[in-house]
């Protein structure tokens, strides 16, 4: 199943868990719809090549939902007697912390055995140093951010330029660094308006005809990329500035080679840790191995941003 936004990657991950199922001889039905399909009984047996032609593929093919239904006991049972009707012994759920809340919630109610792989893009998640559409994003960004400069240094203008994460400054920090933004706002970090148009003109002064800022959606300066323009424009008058809003086009797209292996692993470990008997674990990846992590500690967990990184970026902008 997989629950809450897509990421690219989520459809790889599906493949992996289905292909698993078949090498080990298990039968295999994919929930449509998320936590709401489960409720309605919205199931397809899967095989081996049901999955054919999707591992190159963004979004979801058993699709997505957000239920409100789920978050009630009475949708709850209905769920768990949807599984039972169909003879299913074990779930596996890609998406967020709030599809592991519900996973972890439904296992204590009604013992059922869950397992989750994090799909979704801003990086969140505690228990893994990567999750499922994180890569793919931050590709896609880059790219836009490339395009983007083009048009800054042409005309001598500056962007704020706003990418996702209202938590976490993952995506932001790190298209910041591998775009050469000149500065990087994220929500770990107060960097103060003033301190902001001062790096501007320190810029300006040292000959940059153009300058990128990314923002991301909630940084901690508490201001929206519109606010920042109105700010820069009544307090500099050295530049035209500009707003992007990057928008959903950062979740979609073709997953990148390493959210597609990322995926491929994620999947084989989630099964393979069914068979084992565990449950209400999430898998993650931790110093380059398949990790277990309780959903419990998954959900609370904090994914901390990267002070070393966050260092590169302060040398890269001198
Ligand atoms: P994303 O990170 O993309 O938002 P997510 O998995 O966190 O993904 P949510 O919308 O928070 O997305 O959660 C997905 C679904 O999980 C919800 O629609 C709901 O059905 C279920 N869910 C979330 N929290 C709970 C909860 N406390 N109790 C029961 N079910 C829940």
């Amino acid at each position: 199943m997989t629950s809450g936004g897509d990421a690219p990657g989520m459809n790889a991950a599906i493949r992996s868990v289905v292909r698993t199922c078949a090498y080990y001889n298990i039968e295999c039905v994919g929930i449509y719809r998320g936590y709401q399909g489960m409720i309605e009984g919205d199931f397809k047996p899967m095989d081996a090549r049901s999955v054919k032609g999707i591992i190159n593929k963004g979004g979801t093919m058993l699709k997505s939902a957000r239920s409100t239904e789920f978050r009630t006991k009475e949708g709850r049972q209905k769920a768990y007697d949807s599984l039972k009707e169909e003879n299913v012994d074990g779930l596996v759920v890609v998406g967020g912390d709030g599809s592991f809340t519900g996973a972890l919630i439904f296992n204590q109610e009604f013992g059922f055995p869950v397992m989750g792989i994090p799909g979704t893009i801003d990086n969140d998640i505690y228990g893994t140093t990567a999750t499922l559409g994180y890569d793919t994003a931050l590709n896609t960004v880059v790219d836009v951010i490339d395009k983007i400069r083009d048009t800054a240094s042409s005309h001598n203008r500056l962007f704020f330029i706003e990418v996702m994460g209202r938590d976490a400054g993952h995506i932001a920090l790190n298209t910041g660094v591998g775009a050469g933004a000149e500065e990087i706002l994220i929500p770990e970090e107060d960097l103060g308006l003033e301190r902001l148009t001062e790096s501007l003109r320190r810029s300006k002064r040292s000959g940059k005809s153009s300058s990128i800022v990314v923002v991301a959606e909630g940084d901690k300066i508490g201001k929206s990329v519109f606010e920042l323009k109105d700010y820069v424009d009544e307090h500099m008058h050295d530049y035209e500035v500009r707003v992007s809003v990057l928008g959903h086009m950062q979740r979609g797209g073709s997953p990148s080679c390493f959210d597609r292996v990322l995926a491929s692993r994620m999947g084989v470990k989630a099964v393979e840790s069914l068979l084992d008997g565990k449950t209400n674990f999430m898998v993650g990846l931790v110093n380059d191995k398949m990790n277990l992590t309780p959903l419990d500690q998954a959900i609370k967990g904090q994914s901390k941003i990267n002070t070393e990184l966050l260092r590169v970026s302060d040398i890269m902008t001198t």
